[in-house]
């Protein structure tokens, strides 16, 4: 999008760094998603793991055209705060990883949009740094990372992003938070050197291992 990336505001300590996506890893994304849909008077239909082309009228299955399915969601970027909660869990883990290591929020989202997600996230006192952006997720990590001889780690959902970051911070433990979600059934799977899990209990564990130097990578 050609946006510049501030990263300035982000200052990591001399800790571990976890670096963590936001929708469907630390706020329900797809299930609140379709509720908004329906609100309109949409459904989507899960054919395949897109939104465009699978989100039709509920009433006679009319395909929403994919000019009007960017907008929606924008739309539910826009309204997040009266849709979005938080996963199982999150809070209590990222406030313990976050007490020994620094932790901050990437979210593949409109930069334009990170005052409201800021706002939603501080209402659950989750109050470290976030970032926004719809740019690959790997240069920014290594980025955020530089040369720090210290443990990182990399917690999404989606595939290409783990990959991303796999492909330009080599040594960071990826962690695929996999929401328990037939939609992610569709989606395509995540290479062997992700960890994959289906909740913070086990993403911690791995997380803690790798930061204490205890554990293997996968
Ligand atoms: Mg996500």
């Amino acid at each position: 999008m050609g946006e510049i990336l501030d990263l300035a505001h982000v200052r990591l300590t001399d800790r571990p760094l976890a670096v963590c996506d936001v929708d469907d890893v630390v706020l329900e994304f797809f299930a609140p998603f379709q509720l908004y849909l329906e609100s309109l008077g949409h459904r989507f239909l899960p054919r395949s793991f897109r939104l465009h082309g699978n989100i039709v009228s509920a009433t006679d299955e009319t395909p929403v055209e994919d000019v009007r399915v960017s907008q929606l969601i924008l739309d539910f970027f826009e309204a997040q705060e009266a849709w979005q909660t938080p996963t199982t869990d999150a809070i209590a883990a990222l406030k313990r990883i976050g007490a020994e290591a620094d932790v901050v929020f990437l979210t593949a989202m409109p930069p334009r949009y990170t005052q409201i997600r800021r706002r939603l996230l501080d209402s659950l006192d989750l109050t470290f740094p976030l970032l926004a952006t719809e740019e690959p997720k790997g240069p920014v990590v290594r980025e955020l990372h530089g040369e720090r001889d210290l443990p990182v780690a990399f917690i999404d959902d989606m595939a290409h992003n783990l990959h991303s970051v796999g492909e330009h911070v080599p040594e960071c433990l990826l962690i695929q938070m996999v929401p328990p979600l037939d939609i992610h059934k569709l989606a395509p799977p995540a290479a062997p050197h992700v960890v994959r899990v289906g909740d913070w209990t086990a993403a911690s564990q791995h997380i803690d291992s790798h930061f204490t130097g205890t554990g293997a990578k996968a």
